[in-house]
């Protein structure tokens, strides 16, 4: 099991290893617990540091799938490799910054349904009035 050092994760999080390193690195976190939650930690490190170079550091994420690309894995419509990668981004490193995107796409993809359902009850509830009102009068 190959060692890494902080500056080493540190090039993973920032996408500048090489392709052989950051497969490296992958293969790591896959099978160590402590990697990962060291890696966690330089996240979570780096995410509290001084807030415009966190908001700097999340905008420019390169390892990051973009909002398309969850949207994407959400719809199961990727090819095996993009959906294994933003699982593996997602569950083994697990990336807040993705998983907060995830909930809220979640969110979005929810939405439609119950607010078709609320203007359907909404409508019930104005015609069931207007029958009454209707009834009233007589
Ligand atoms: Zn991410």
């Amino acid at each position: 099991m190959p060692v890494f050092t902080r500056e080493q994760l540190s090039a993973y999080l920032d996408d500048a290893l090489s392709d052989g390193e950051t497969a490296q690195v992958e293969q790591a976190l896959r099978q160590s617990d402590p990697l990962r939650r060291q890696l966690r930690g330089l996240m979570a490190e780096r995410d509290r540091g001084e807030h415009s170079i966190g908001a700097i550091w999340r905008r420019e994420r390169l390892s990051c799938p973009n909002r398309e690309q969850l949207g994407n894995y959400l719809l199961r419509v990727l090819d095996g490799d993009q959906q294994d990668y933003i699982q593996f981004h997602l569950h083994t490193v697990g990336c807040a910054f993705c998983l907060a995107n995830l909930a809220d796409l979640q969110a979005r993809q929810k939405e439609p349904a119950s607010r078709t359902q609320q203007r359907r009850r909404r409508f019930f509830e104005s015609s069931a009035g207007l029958l009454r009102a209707g009834r009233s009068k007589r």
